[in-house]
């Protein structure tokens, strides 16, 4: 599955130590065709959003019989059980590989969306040195004022480097069919569409939010399921 995310609002990521020092940075991943890095979403990052999605999708998805599968209420992904349809979908810790993969989402410049998606993104991060698009991030100081004293916290000033507004990223999701076991395929695939599509309803980041859409989906079979392609028209770019 071919995506697009383009930010709605200011993008803030990165690791969540917000000290004096260590300011929260945006994550940067290199691309091979400009011998640099560009701005980036981390592939973990965004494959734990959309988990996060599951477990709240997956009951509902259950009980109104889209899909059938088994839960585990103490299952989160900070401790998996290995049982549930979690992780039969996404992997667990301990499991041999996880059906999902998640790549780097990369800042890009969107006249350049079809060319990235007919060549795939590890062929385009090798071989087109024009896509990425080197966006200027920002800086934002944020400042704890202590309730107690009026004046600012110890450690509270705290710098975050931002995203702008409109910037556009590039991702691609994979559903490797031939390693889910014990679940329906088209439960798992109904399953994660369904996550994904929630992530156009909440945060994608510190206070980010941002629109999901797909570009190009394979297999295309995928859209004789009614769920399914009603998901998809909804995630049209
Ligand atoms: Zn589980």
């Amino acid at each position: 599955m071919k995506l697009t995310l383009t930010l709605e609002s200011l993008g803030l990521w990165g690791a969540g130590k917000e000290t004096f020092k260590a300011s929260t940075v945006t994550f940067k991943a290199y691309v091979p065709a400009i011998g640099g890095e560009v701005l980036a979403i981390s592939g973990p990052y965004i494959k734990g959003l959309i988990r996060g999605w599951t477990y709240r999708i997956a009951p509902l998805l259950i009980r109104n019989k889209i899909i059938k599968g088994k839960l585990v209420s103490e299952c989160t992904s900070a401790s998996t059980c290995g049982e549930c349809i979690v992780c039969k979908v996404f992997g667990y810790s301990g499991g041999v590989y996880s059906p999902i993969k998640v790549s780097n989402f990369y800042a890009i410049d969107p006249k350049f969306i079809s060319e990235i998606a007919e060549k795939g993104l590890e062929t385009s991060l090798l071989t087109l040195p024009n896509p990425w698009y080197s966006v200027e991030t920002g800086f934002i100081t944020h400042i704890r004022i202590d309730d107690v004293t009026g004046k600012v916290a110890p450690g509270a000033l705290f710098v975050v480097e931002i995203a702008p507004p409109g910037t556009t990223f590039y991702g691609e999701i994979e559903l490797m069919e031939n390693l889910i076991v014990d679940v329906d395929v088209d439960d798992a695939r109904r399953l994660l569409l369904a996550s994904i599509s929630q992530l156009n309803q909440s945060y994608i980041g510190r206070r980010s939010r941002g629109r999901i859409s797909v570009i190009e989906v394979e297999p295309q079979d995928i859209f004789k399921d009614d769920f399914c392609s009603e998901v998809f028209s909804s995630m049209r770019r």
